[in-house]
């Protein structure tokens, strides 16, 4: 399977690297859309956050905690901070392997475009 987020995982393709966990990376978005913009992943490939949900609940909550701590790091959770998990093609998902947007920084004005 051809999947960047995958070839991330296995080093074929670098990232600038936040936090590793045995079954999670955190990793800086290539294109950030606020001053933090983190990408939390399970190692593991699962296509989107529900079917990773369904299929690992476990897993699901690793990659939460690691959100958490990579927020608490950023020094995010003062001032607050979005959780994004784009799901499928009406929400704009680019990369099929489940992600979250961890953005925060700065104020991140209303959580849709209008
Ligand atoms: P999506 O639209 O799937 O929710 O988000 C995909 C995200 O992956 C985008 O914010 C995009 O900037 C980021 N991205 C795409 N290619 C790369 C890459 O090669 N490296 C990193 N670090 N981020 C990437
Ligand atoms: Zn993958």
């Amino acid at each position: 399977m051809d999947c960047l987020f995958c070839r991330i995982v296995s080093g074929e393709i670098p990232a600038t690297l936040v936090r590793e966990t045995d079954t999670t990376l955190a990793f800086r978005d290539i294109m950030p859309k606020a001053v933090s913009h983190i990408l939390v992943i399970p190692k593991e490939h699962y296509a989107d956050v529900a079917t990773l949900a369904q299929a690992d609940a476990k897993l699901a909550s690793d990659v939460l905690e690691t959100v958490a701590i990579v927020a608490e790091h950023e020094g995010l959770v003062a001032d607050g901070f979005r959780v994004i998990f784009n799901t499928g093609e009406y929400a704009g998902q680019e990369v099929s392997h489940v992600h979250a947007h961890v953005l925060g920084g700065e104020p991140l004005g209303p959580m849709l475009a209008t």
